[in-house]
C-alpha cells in the first residue's frame, strides 16, 4: 500500500516538476541568444536625494521579454544565469547600456549616476576591474557616476577573492553600495572592513516601517550605523509619503521606490525626466526634481 501511495504521489508531482525544470533549462540555454536578439532590456528606477527630491541617478534593472513566457523578472532568471558562466555577459550588457545612458545625460548637461547590480562571479573575477576601467574610458565617464550594488552574501562567498576586486574598484573611484542591507550578516565589524561608500536598506524593512515598530527600529539603526561609518544611506521600497517623511526625519540620504517611480523602460524614463527638468539660469546645467 505504501508503494502505491508513493507512486500516486510521484504521478501527481512529476509533470509540474518536469515543466519547471524544462523552463529553467530553456532559460539557461536561451539566455545568450536572448541578449544578442534584443529580448533582454534594461529598465531604470530613479533615485532621489532627501529631503530635496532631486534626481541623483537611477538603478539599472534587467528585464527579459521571452517569446514564449512573456515578461520575466530578474528574480526568476538572474539566479539561473548566475549559476552558469553567462553572468559575465549579463553584467557587461547591463553596464554597457547604463554607461551609454550616463553619457547621453552628460551630453545634455545632466550629471546623474547609474547603479549596476553585480553577481558573486563578478566579485570573484580578478579581471573584472580592468573591464570596468576600459568601459569608463571608452564612454568617457567619471568613475563616481558609476555605482556597483553588491550583496553581503556575494562578498562573503569568498572574501579572499572578492575583497581585492572591491578594493581595486574603490581605488578607481567607482561607488560601491551594499544592497539589501539588514538581511545578511550585517555585522558592524564586517561593514567597517569593506571598502564601500553606501548602504541600501533592504526594502522589506522600509515596506514594514508603517505597521511594524521593529522594522522602524531596524531602519533607524541602519541610518545611524551608516552615518557613523561615513556611508551614504539609501532606502529602497519607498512606497508612500509616510515612509518618505519618516526617512527624512531619520536623516536618510536617498530614496528609491514606487512613490517616486517604478522601474521604467528607457523611453519612459526619458519622458519622466523631461517632465521634471529645470534648466539652471544662464548655464547648460540642468537638474531634475520630483514635485
Ligand atoms: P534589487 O537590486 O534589490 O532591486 C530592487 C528591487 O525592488 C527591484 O526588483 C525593484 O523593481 C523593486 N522595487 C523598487 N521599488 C520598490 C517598491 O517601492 N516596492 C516594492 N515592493 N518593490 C520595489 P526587480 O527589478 O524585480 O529586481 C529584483 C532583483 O534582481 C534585484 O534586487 C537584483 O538583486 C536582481 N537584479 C536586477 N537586475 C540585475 C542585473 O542586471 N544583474 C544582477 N546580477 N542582478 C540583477
Ligand atoms: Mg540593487
Ligand atoms: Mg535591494
Ligand atoms: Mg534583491
Amino acid at each position: 500500500r505504501a508503494a502505491r501511495n508513493g507512486e500516486d504521489g510521484v504521478r501527481g508531482y512529476a509533470p509540474a516538476m518536469g515543466q519547471i525544470f524544462l523552463r529553467r533549462f530553456q532559460l539557461v540555454t536561451q539566455f545568450r541568444q536572448a541578449v544578442d536578439s534584443g529580448q533582454i532590456e534594461v529598465h531604470y528606477q530613479p533615485k532621489v536625494s532627501l529631503p530635496h527630491r532631486q534626481v541623483v541617478g537611477a538603478e539599472a534593472l534587467v528585464r527579459w521579454s521571452h517569446p514564449e513566457y512573456g515578461r520575466l523578472d530578474p528574480d526568476e532568471f538572474v539566479p539561473l544565469v548566475e549559476a552558469t558562466g553567462l553572468v559575465d555577459a549579463l553584467t557587461s550588457f547591463v553596464m554597457e547600456c547604463a554607461l551609454t545612458k550616463v553619457r547621453q545625460w552628460l551630453d545634455r548637461g545632466l550629471r546623474m549616476s547609474v547603479a549596476v547590480n553585480l553577481s558573486v562571479r563578478n566579485l570573484n573575477d580578478e579581471s573584472f576591474p580592468d573591464r570596468v576601467g576600459e568601459a569608463l574610458l571608452r564612454h568617457d565617464i567619471p568613475p563616481e557616476l558609476l555605482t556597483f550594488e553588491l550583496t553581503e552574501s556575494s562578498v562573503m562567498d569568498d572574501p579572499d577573492r572578492s575583497l581585492p576586486v572591491l578594493r581595486r574598484l574603490h581605488a578607481m573611484g567607482v561607488v560601491l553600495a551594499v544592497d539589501d542591507f539588514g538581511t545578511g550578516y550585517s555585522s558592524l565589524a564586517y561593514l567597517r572592513q569593506l571598502p564601500v561608500d553606501e548602504v541600501k536598506i533592504d526594502k522589506s524593512f522600509v515596506l514594514g516601517m508603517g505597521t511594524d515598530l521593529g522594522d522602524m527600529a531596524v531602519v533607524r539603526s541602519i541610518v545611524e550605523l551608516g552615518h557613523s561609518l561615513d556611508l551614504a544611506v539609501v532606502a529602497e521600497g519607498v512606497e508612500d509619503d509616510a515612509a518618505r517623511d519618516q526617512l527624512v526625519e531619520m536623516g536618510c540620504d536617498v530614496a528609491q521606490g514606487y512613490l517616486i517611480s517604478r522601474p521604467l523602460s528607457e523611453e519612459r524614463l526619458e519622458t519622466w525626466l523631461r517632465a521634471r527638468t529645470r534648466r539652471g539660469r544662464g548655464t547648460r546645467s540642468e537638474t531634475v526634481l520630483t514635485l
